[in-house]
């Protein structure tokens, strides 16, 4: 129809052309990319994520895809080599490559991930302010002499 009909249109097939790509989505995932081939191996929760590391804390790069994970559960990091390039997928354990750059494995899931805020005093606003003043003095005006 109309010029921004036409432009809508083209957005949507741009959109429905797309692959949807489960995971760095949701911000508590990450991909995980081999060290040593940059091949995108897994996605990994880094809710779970934690030393020291095991298969099951990795899933399928690509869910959507019919793509495996990368190890069968139970391995562990010694023998969770890359599918492409047979290297260990991360040349230190406590360190793997994600599309975002190096992410440091914690030794334990860290407490209080689940959004808890730690208590922050609200402090009265200032409604409280000047209360006191507020009974400005009302003086009785004097009266005058009559
Ligand atoms: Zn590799």
């Amino acid at each position: 129809m109309n010029e921004a009909d036409r432009i809508k249109a083209a957005l949507e097939e741009m959109a429905s052309m797309a692959v949807p790509i489960e995971g760095p989505d949701d911000p508590n995932k990450v991909w995980v990319l081999c060290e040593i081939c940059y091949e995108v191996i897994a996605l990994t929760d880094l809710r779970i994520l934690h030393l020291p590391l095991k298969a099951e804390m990795f899933t399928s790069p690509f869910p959507g895809r019919d793509v495996q994970p990368p190890w069968q559960p139970g391995i562990e990091y010694e023998f969770m080599l890359c599918p492409h390039c047979q290297h260990r997928f991360a040349v230190e354990e406590d360190r793997i490559r994600t599309q975002d750059g190096f992410y440091v494995v914690p030794e334990t899931i860290q407490e209080g991930n689940d959004g808890k805020e730690e208590g922050i005093e609200v402090k009265g606003g200032k409604g409280t302010e000047g209360n006191g003043k507020k009974e400005k003095e009302l003086k009785p005006a004097k009266g005058g002499k009559r």
